[in-house]
C-alpha cells in the first residue's frame, strides 16, 4: 500500500481560517484578541519560533507582544515579566518559549502562569482538566493530530493507537486525548522492551521521540495511520520525522511528512487556543480547546 500524506498545512490554513472567523467575531463586540510571548536568551530556533507565533497571530487580526528578556535573566526576573502579563487584562493567551536557559526555574515559571491564559496547557489547572475530561486548553500539539486524523478520516474509537513518547507536552496529553477519543491506547517510552511489536499491532502510531528516522517502516502493521510528530534537524541541515519515510510510506495508510504535516498544526491551535481564551474570558466559562472526536 502506498500511504496518502497528510496535508498539514492546508488543514493548518482550515484552521487558522476558522480562527480568523471567531477574531472578527470578536473584534465586533469590540474584543481585541492579544498573544503574548516571552522570550528569554537568544537561541536561534528560539528567536524564530517566537517570531513565526507573533507573525500567525497577526496573520488572523490578533495583536501579538514579545517581551524579551536577556539570556542571564533569573527566575525572579521571568516570573516578574510573567506576572505583568498575568494581571494586564489585554493580554489573553500567555506562554513562555522553552527551552530556558539552565540559571532558570522551568517550574516556577509555569507555576505563575495564570490558568485561564495558559495556551500551551502547561499548568497543573488545565492538565488536570484533561485528565478529569473536563473543558482543558489543550497542548496545541496533541490537540492538532486530533484533527489531522479527523480530516483524514481516520477512525479512532475502537482502535490500537500507539503513542511513542511520555513529554508533558506531547506524549502524555495525546495518549489522553486518543483515549478521550476512545482508541485503546499504548504509550511507549526508552525503557519500552520489544517496541517493534508493539508498534507493529497499532492502526495508529503517534512518534514524538526526538530520533531521527527511529521508527522503521518495516515495524508498521499493513495500513496504520502514522503520525511523526518529530522534528530533528541533521547535519546537513534538512529536517526529519522520528519515522523513515520512506519506508513507512510504503506500509501505511496514511503519513505525516516533515516537515508539512504536523508541525503547521502545533501554530494553529496556539492560535485556536488563543482566541478561545479571549471568548472563555468574556463570556466567563472554562476555555476549551475544541477537539474532534471526544466523548
Ligand atoms: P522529549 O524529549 O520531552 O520526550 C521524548 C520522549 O521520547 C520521551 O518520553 C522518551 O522516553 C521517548 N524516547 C526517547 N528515546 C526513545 C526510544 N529509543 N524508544 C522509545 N521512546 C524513546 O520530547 P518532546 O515530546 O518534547 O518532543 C518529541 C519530538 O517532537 C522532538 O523531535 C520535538 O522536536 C518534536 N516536537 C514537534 C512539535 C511540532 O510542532 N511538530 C512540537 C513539540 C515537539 P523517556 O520518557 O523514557 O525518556
Amino acid at each position: 500500500m502506498a500511504a496518502r500524506v497528510v496535508d498539514g498545512k492546508a488543514v493548518s490554513a482550515k484552521v487558522r481560517g476558522e480562527v480568523k472567523v471567531r477574531v472578527d467575531g470578536l473584534r465586533a463586540r469590540g474584543v481585541q484578541p492579544c498573544l503574548a510571548v516571552v522570550l528569554v536568551g537568544e537561541d536561534p530556533a528560539s528567536v524564530v519560533y517566537v517570531r513565526n507565533k507573533s507573525k500567525a497571530a497577526q496573520e488572523v487580526g490578533m495583536e501579538a507582544r514579545e517581551v524579551k528578556l536577556p539570556k542571564d535573566a533569573h527566575t525572579a526576573d521571568v516570573v516578574k515579566a510573567v506576572r505583568a502579563l498575568a494581571h494586564d487584562d489585554s493580554v489573553d493567551g500567555l506562554l513562555v518559549q522553552f527551552p530556558l536557559p539552565a540559571q532558570v526555574d522551568q517550574r516556577a515559571v509555569v507555576d505563575c502562569l495564570p490558568p485561564e491564559k495558559d495556551v500551551d496547557g502547561f499548568t497543573f489547572v488545565q492538565a488536570g482538566r484533561l485528565l478529569r475530561s473536563e473543558p482543558a486548553l489543550v497542548p496545541c500539539t496533541p490537540a492538532g493530530v486530533m484533527r489531522l486524523l479527523a480530516e483524514c478520516d481516520v477512525k479512532v474509537a475502537g482502535k490500537h493507537a500507539v503513542v511513542v513518547g511520555r513529554s508533558l507536552l506531547v506524549g502524555k496529553p495525546m495518549g489522553l486525548l486518543l483515549m478521550g477519543a476512545n482508541a485503546t491506547v499504548t504509550t511507549c517510552h526508552s525503557r519500552t522492551a520489544d517496541l517493534p511489536g508493539h508498534v507493529g499491532r497499532a492502526d495508529i502510531v503517534i512518534a514524538a521521540i526526538g530520533k531521527p528516522e527511529f521508527i522503521q517502516g518495516a515495524w508498521l502493521r499493513e495500513g496504520a495511520a502514522v503520525m511523526d510528530v518529530g522534528i530533528n534537524r541533521g547535519d546537513d541541515g534538512k529536517l526529519r520525522g522520528d519515522v523513515h519515510y520512506a519506508s513507512a510510506a510504503a506500509r501505511a495508510s496514511w503519513i505525516t511528512p516533515v516537515p508539512g504535516g504536523v508541525g503547521p498544526m502545533t501554530i494553529a491551535y496556539l492560535l485556536q487556543n488563543t482566541v478561545e481564551a479571549a471568548a472563555a474570558r468574556r463570556d466567563k466559562r472554562p476555555p476549551s480547546t475544541p477537539i474532534p472526536g471526544l466523548r
